[in-house]
Order: C-alpha cells, then sequence, then structure tokens
C-alpha cells in the first residue's frame, strides 16, 4: 500500500513552523484492522492523524507519543500511538460506535468521543515519560489538541485535522496539519496566517481535491515568505511481536499462569493496534511457569 505523505516548512522570519500530512492509507488501514463504523473512521482517522503530527515533532530516535481520548461517550477509550517519525498505531474501545449525525449533516465525532479528559504522554527516555492532559472541549479531536497546546505546553497552535468516509465505510481523504507559533512572532506575519486559516476550506476538502502536504502548506503559509524543510513518509505500523506477549504473560507471575493453565490452553493473545493472534501452547505456559521470577 502507497505511504502516507508529511513535510514541514518554518517562516522565513522565524515565526511560524507547520506540519501537514496526507494519511489516507493510515486511516484506510485502520478501518481495515478495526472494521470502524462511519463516524468512528473520523474519530480514530483525526486522532491517529493528531498523534502522527505530534509525533513527528518529537527531538530523538526512539521516542514515542502517546494520544489518548478518555471521554464517556460510546466510542470509549481511543489510544493512538506515534513514533518519533510519525509512523502511528491506535484503537477505540468500541470500533463500531455510532452517534446521530450533527445537524449540519456531519459525522459527529464529538458525539461517540463525549466528555472527559485528553492525554498527551510523551516517551522521551528519561525515567519518567512526560504526562500532559487536557479537558476534552468538543471532542472533535482537532480543537481538543489545540487547546491542549495552549494551555498544557502554552504553545500557539493551530491544529487542522479531517477524514471523508465513503458509503462503503472506506476512507476517501484524509489529512491535516499542525501550525505553531515560535517565540517572538512577528505580527505581520501571524495576521497574514490567521487571515489565511480563516480563508481555507476544511483541511478534508483539499486533501480530497488531491493536493500534496507541500501544496496545504503553500495555501496556510499564502503571501509568507518561508522554507520547505524535509518531507517523509509514514505509515500504520505496528511494534507488537510474540516476544513482547511472551513477557507479558510471563511477568503475571506463576499464579495467574497457574490458572491460565487450568482455564485451558492454548492462550490466544490479540494485539489491539493490530488484530495480529500470538498463541501460545500448554506446554510453553508451562515453561513460563518453571521460569517465572514470582
Ligand atoms: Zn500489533
Amino acid at each position: 500500500m502507497k505511504e502516507s505523505k508529511t513535510a514541514r516548512a518554518i517562516t522565513r522570519d522565524g515565526s511560524a513552523m507547520i506540519i501537514a500530512e496526507e494519511s489516507s492509507s493510515i486511516v484506510q488501514r485502520a478501518c481495515e484492522i478495526h472494521g470502524l463504523s462511519k463516524t468512528m473512521t473520523a474519530a480514530l482517522g483525526r486522532a491517529l492523524t493528531a498523534a502522527s503530527l505530534m509525533g513527528a515533532l518529537l527531538k530523538n530516535e526512539g521516542d514515542t507519543l502517546t494520544l489518548q481520548f478518555r471521554g464517556d461517550g460510546p466510542a470509549g477509550n481511543i489510544c493512538c500511538v506515534s513514533d518519533w517519525r510519525g509512523n502511528v498505531r491506535g484503537y477505540a474501545d468500541n470500533p463500531g460506535a455510532e452517534a446521530a449525525p450533527k445537524s449540519d449533516g456531519k459525522l459527529n465525532v464529538g458525539g461517540v468521543v463525549g466528555d472527559g479528559t485528553m492525554y498527551v504522554i510523551k516517551d522521551i527516555g528519561m525515567d519518567e515519560p512526560y504526562v500532559g492532559l487536557s479537558e476534552i472541549v468538543s471532542g472533535e479531536i482537532a480543537e481538543d489538541v489545540t487547546c491542549y497546546y495552549a494551555k498544557s505546553e502554552q504553545i500557539p497552535t493551530v491544529c487542522a485535522l479531517g477524514v471523508r468516509v465513503n458509503k462503503d465505510l472506506s476512507c476517501k481523504a484524509a489529512g491535516g496539519f499542525l501550525v505553531q507559533l515560535l517565540p517572538f512572532p512577528e505580527d505581520l506575519t501571524t495576521d497574514r496566517l490567521e487571515e489565511n486559516i480563516k480563508s481555507l476550506p476544511a483541511v478534508s476538502e483539499l486533501f480530497m481535491d488531491g493536493l500534496t502536504p507541500e501544496q496545504v502548506i503553500d495555501r496556510v503559509f499564502s503571501g509568507i515568505d518561508y522554507d520547505l524543510l524535509e518531507s517523509g513518509e509514514v505509515g500504520y505500523r505496528c511494534t507488537c511481536g510474540r516476544d513482547k506477549y511472551y513477557r507479558a504473560l510471563l511477568s503475571l507471575g506463576k499464579e495467574e499462569l497457574t490458572g491460565l493453565l487450568d482455564e485451558g490452553a492454548p492462550v490466544e493473545t490479540r494485539c489491539d493496534f493490530c488484530g495480529e493472534k500470538y498463541i501460545f501452547e500448554r506446554q510453553e505456559i508451562k515453561d513460563m511457569i518453571r521460569d517465572a521470577k514470582r
């Protein structure tokens, strides 16, 4: 499958930076893995795109970012994890959740997410991960991310996200961008930027029209001198593997493992992010009981 694409740029006067992403293939992959409802395609698709954009802002190889929405809506917990390049994976507790469309006919993402808390967990190689949180404002994801940066990280940010869903529930187009002001921005640039963003059509429309991330950046930075920085390819990627599940089972300890054995092996585990199943035979569980530290 073709990869999704990102591009980034900075204004020549150092006032603002942008990262834009065309994420259709990531969202389509999520549809295939999770069998998402129409509204959940938009909800998880937006969250995946946001996590990917936010992850790509991490500084160092090996850093990861988790974006989590713990709302009281029918979607349940929505969890997305990105690496430092923007490769991303995610799941929702209830992939089939639905909510009646809004009065303007738009998918009611806020209705499936509900009220609650949004978490941003950055694992940047310190002893403890950085955990930031903010209240879910609308549950529409982009607005929540914008508010998170303003309140929790004090970085003036505009996040725009969009997902269009086909009748057959596949992803028609998806993408988004994240604009952040840098310290001591020029008024002229921020005014122009604000005007540009106000006059933009919905971001999903831009990507549906076939614009590349570079072309979207050109629209957002219209009339502003800027330099394109690196561009890249990102995808839906899971990092699970049999040994991860082996270690997780082993860490349960002798007592719980014996319980699993009594319930009847083989023990089947399934990855929430990619749906991959890992099966552990009775003998392996017995070996674990022997090897378990406690
Ligand atoms: Zn997996």
